[in-house]
C-alpha cells in the first residue's frame, strides 16, 4: 500500500442553525465523525445525496473551513490557518462551474499566474513560461494567455481551472463535480484529461460527484456518505459489484439506464431525506432502509472493517446477530 497523503481523523463540523426569532439555535452536524485515508495516486470517489456533507468535508480538506473537532492532515501536516500556504501548495480544488470560478475581469494569464504570486515563487521572469507550459499540458494553445474567460468555451474554461489548480504542482486535487456544468459532449474530454494528468503528474484526486458513472470510470476507491458519516468505504470496483450497505445498494439501483423500456428505477429509498437538524435515532438511515431490524432505531452501528475499507450497518455486526 502506498503512503497516506490525506487523512481525516474523527472529524466533526457542526453549524449552529437559527430555528427562528426568539428560539435558541440548534446544532447541525454536517460532518459527524469522519475518518478517511487517501493514499498517494488514488482517486477517492465521494458520493451521497445533496446535504450529506461531501462539500463541507471537501472545504475542510482544502483549509477553507475549520473543523469543529478532529484532525485533518495533508502529507502529515495539519490543514489549517497556521499552515495555509503549505495546504494550498499541497492541495488544490477544481470546482463545478468554470463560469463562476474564474474571475471574468482577469485574463487567463493573470488567473493562472495568481497562485505563483500567492506562493511567492522565485524568478518572476519565468512565470509566463510556466503558465504557457501548463496551458500546453492541459491542451490549450498559448495564445489564450491574453484572453478573458468570456472569450472561451465551457470546456476551455474548465481547462483553465485545471491549469490554475496545477500550476504549483500540488499533490492532491479536490474535484467537486468537475464536469456537471459542462455540455455532455465535452464532459468526457475533461474526464480523460484528468485521468491523463493523474498518470503523468502522479496526482491524487478526491472526486465528488452525483454521477455514479463518472465515479465508476475514475475512482479507485469510493466512500459513501449519509447524513455526515461515511457509511461504506472500499475499493471502487468491489463496491460497484457487491455493495454491502443498504444505502449504497439503493444509490446504485437509482442509476438511470439507457434502456427506455426499463423506466425510472425504484431505489426503494421510501421516505424523504431526513432533516439533518433532527436526525433519526440509532442508525440514521433506518426510516428509509428496506433491511431495517429491531435494534436499528435504537443503536447507531459502529464501523465494521471489510477488506480494504469498512461498512456501518448492523447486518454485518456479528455481535448483534449472535
Ligand atoms: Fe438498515 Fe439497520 Fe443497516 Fe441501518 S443498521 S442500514 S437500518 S439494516
Amino acid at each position: 500500500m502506498t503512503e497516506v497523503i490525506l487523512e481525516a481523523r474523527n472529524v466533526y463540523k457542526t453549524f449552529q442553525i437559527s430555528a427562528g426569532a426568539f428560539r435558541p439555535k440548534r446544532p447541525l452536524h454536517a460532518v459527524n465523525g469522519v475518518s478517511l485515508k487517501v493514499h498517494r495516486g488514488e482517486v477517492l470517489g465521494l458520493v451521497g445525496e445533496s446535504g450529506c456533507g461531501k462539500t463541507t468535508l471537501a472545504k475542510m480538506l482544502l483549509g477553507l473551513l475549520p473543523q469543529s473537532s478532529g484532525e485533518l492532515l495533508v502529507d502529515g501536516e495539519p490543514v489549517g490557518d497556521a499552515h495555509r500556504l503549505h495546504t494550498a501548495r499541497m492541495i488544490q480544488p477544481i470546482f463545478q462551474d468554470p463560469y463562476s470560478s474564474l474571475n471574468p475581469r482577469k485574463s487567463v494569464g493573470a488567473i493562472i499566474t495568481l497562485p505563483l504570486k500567492v506562493q511567492n515563487e522565485p524568478n518572476p521572469e519565468t512565470w509566463r513560461k510556466r503558465v504557457e507550459d501548463i496551458l500546453d499540458i492541459v491542451g490549450l494553445p498559448k495564445q489564450v494567455y491574453g484572453n478573458y474567460p468570456n472569450q472561451l468555451s465551457g470546456g476551455q474554461r474548465q481547462r483553465v481551472a485545471v491549469a490554475r489548480a496545477l500550476i504549483n504542482r500540488p499533490q492532491v486535487v479536490i474535484c467537486d463535480e468537475p464536469t456537471s456544468a459542462l455540455d455532455v459532449s465535452v464532459q468526457s474530454q475533461i474526464l480523460n484529461l484528468l485521468q491523463d494528468l493523474r498518470e503523468e503528474l502522479g496526482l491524487t484526486y478526491v472526486l465528488i460527484s452525483h454521477n455514479l458513472a463518472v465515479v465508476e470510470h475514475m475512482a479507485t476507491r469510493m466512500a459513501v456518505m449519509y447524513l455526515g458519516r461515511v457509511v461504506e468505504e472500499g475499493e471502487s470496483q468491489r463496491l460497484f459489484k457487491e455493495p454491502r450497505h443498504p444505502y449504497t445498494r439503493a444509490l446504485l439501483q437509482s442509476v438511470l439506464t439507457p434502456e427506455p423500456d426499463l423506466g425510472i428505477p425504484d431505489a426503494h429509498l421510501g421516505a424523504v431525506y431526513p432533516n439533518p437538524v433532527d436526525p433519526p435515532s440509532g442508525c440514521t438511515f433506518h426510516p428509509r432502509c428496506i433491511d431495517v431490524m429491531g435494534n436499528c432505531s435504537r443503536e447507531a452501528p459502529s464501523p465494521i472493517p471489510t477488506e480494504n475499507g469498512h461498512v456501518e450497518c448492523h447486518l454485518y455486526d456479528t455481535d448483534a446477530a449472535a
